[in-house]
């Protein structure tokens, strides 16, 4: 099958950043306090602000900054008029050279919402980028007229060469097929909301586990919580890259399975994730049109699976769940939608170190009950 050029020959995201335009040297970016130098081999300690933190992929954040967030975004929803001005003269910025719905949306409603204004550009033809500005002078440039940055690119790596180059804190929206962070906090919102926690379960990850960043970042992260079995359901054209299941391999709490066929683990899944072939991450479109209807959740395939078993999916859905599963109660994905914009208030008003009011008392009765 045809790849992007990019994924050839290599199976480490250090290797797919190295390949972003000479721009980036190393692999990941440690998350520093704004004006603090780069430190690339730094580990993140349990309890740090978050404040002038750019989010490239979860690992930037602790676990502790993860559980905060949760907290954050269970408040904002039933506190919308209290942190209706957290950011209140705050700007954001939506540089997305890449189609999107939700992620744009999400990202500059979360900002509207917390009493912010949004500047930006939906679609790469519209910027400077047509002219031959690199990334780099793109965020140099607009470092100077916002407080925070959503960035979504084609290229993997592209958020990471965003963030060394900006003076404000920058968030990776997606950056190719490597990794989504804020749809994986949507997704552990998700499993909270239902099932009251993030471990402990057995979790299928259904269709393009190749090019689906949303399925690498989220099993990155759900290995920092461990006790995640994951069943990988795959067609062997589109399986996890070897990174991901490394990451899995290093977790002596988490298991993997990789199978192709989902009717016979349906029953033993406590989440289902489902995802869409990638089409825009293929050279061959004949390889996209024998691949894309691999899996097709529906009412029938339902009735093999658990009664509370959660169907998420990062959206948009081409034909891999079937309408008539939107009206079942285990269908979580619009859920899903309504925490992506949740957990972006939660994040976007920590990384610019706005309180949200109300919240600090509330997490401490939380903590006392
Ligand atoms: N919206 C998600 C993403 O941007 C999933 C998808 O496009 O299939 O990665």
């Amino acid at each position: 099958m045809s790849r992007w050029p990019q994924h050839s020959g290599t199976d480490s995201p250090q290797g797919w950043h190295a390949v972003i335009v000479g721009e980036v040297k190393h692999g990941h970016l440690a998350t520093r306090a704004k004006g603090e130098p780069l430190d690339m081999h730094s580990h993140t300690p349990a309890e740090q602000s978050m404040v002038g933190m750019s989010v490239i992929t979860l690992d930037d954040l602790s676990v502790a900054n993860i559980t905060t967030l949760l907290n954050k975004a269970r408040y904002i929803d039933t506190h919308r008029r209290e942190v209706a001005h957290t950011c209140d003269g705050r700007v954001l910025a939506t540089l997305f050279y890449e189609p999107s719905t939700r992620t744009r949306l999400s990202f500059e409603t979360a900002m509207l919402r917390l009493g912010g204004q949004v500047i930006g550009f939906a679609g790469a033809q519209l910027a400077s980028v047509t002219k031959g500005e690199s990334i780099s002078d793109t965020l140099k440039t607009v470092s100077n007229y916002v407080d925070v940055v959503a960035i979504r690119h084609p290229k993997e790596g592209a958020a990471l060469v965003a963030a060394e180059a900006a003076s404000v804190p920058v968030i990776n929206a997606g950056d190719g097929g490597h990794m989504h962070p804020t749809q994986t906090l949507a997704d552990l919102a998700t499993l909270q909301s239902r099932f009251g926690r993030v471990n402990d379960l057995t979790i299928g990850l259904c269709g393009d586990l190749t090019f689906g960043r949303t399925v690498h970042s989220l099993i990155e992260t759900l290995c920092r919580f461990g006790n995640v079995r994951f069943i990988l359901i795959s067609p062997k054209e589109l399986r996890t890259p070897q990174y991901v299941l490394n990451r899995i391999n290093a977790t002596p709490s988490c298991s993997y399975e990789e199978v192709s066929d989902l009717t016979s683990v349906i029953g033993d899944l406590d989440a289902l994730y489902m995802t869409r072939v990638q089409k825009e991450r293929f050279f061959n479109e004949d390889d996209y049109l024998r691949l894309r209807d691999t899996y097709i959740l529906d009412e029938a395939k339902l009735a093999l699976a658990k009664p509370d078993m959660a169907v998420l999916h990062p959206l948009p859905r081409v034909n891999e769940i079937a309408k008539d599963v939107d009206n079942d109660p285990r269908a979580a994905y619009f859920e899903q939608v309504k925490n992506g914009m949740l957990m972006r208030m939660a994040l976007e008003s920590s990384v610019l170190g706005d309180t949200l009011p109300g919240f600090d008392a509330f997490e401490n009765k939380e903590v006392a009950a």
